[in-house]
């Protein structure tokens, strides 16, 4: 028994699909195959797999909680503290390094930087439309503006 083999035990049905589905490319042959005997041995075939994941996409994480993957909905999130490309200038020849938390699912992979969510996407759709909106009032004021103003004078 390796350590791999009992930290898999701990995992529970799901987190093993998401494991099985959406990291094959990130592990080793070796290591993919624990993943799969472990499946072996919780009897779960691959339409098993498929429903465990499907159920868990529909789940909607609103507000992500950072301890909570929105995608998979497991809560083993690895983080790390990573230096950012941006770096405060303090003086000509000493910089302050900025560091941020590096947030992603230790099961499916989802990384908290760059991925979005349904609800972000929506957010952003939602921004971009109500500038828009924004943008076509002002103009149309705008000239309306212009035209009150050839009739007044
Ligand atoms: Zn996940």
């Amino acid at each position: 028994m390796s350590d791999l083999t009992d930290k898999l035990k701990e995992y529970e049905d799901f987190e093993l699909a998401f494991l099985f589905k959406y990291q094959k490319s990130n592990f080793l042959d070796a290591t993919y195959k624990k993943i799969e005997d472990e499946i072996n041995s919780r009897n779960l075939n691959s339409k098993d797999i498929n429903f465990l994941i499907n159920r868990k996409l529909k789940v909607r994480i609103n507000n992500h909680k950072l301890n909570v993957c929105p995608r998979c909905t497991s809560e083993k999130i690895i983080s790390s503290r990573e230096e950012s490309d941006l770096q405060e200038n303090v003086g000509l020849y000493k910089y302050t390094p900025i560091y941020f938390e590096h947030r992603t699912c230790g099961v499916c992979g989802w990384d908290f930087a760059k991925n979005l969510t349904r609800f972000d996407k929506r957010k952003i759709l939602k921004i971009f439309l109500v500038s828009i909106f924004i943008s076509i009032v002002f103009t149309l004021l705008f000239r309306l503006l212009l035209k009150l103003q050839e009739l007044i004078w």
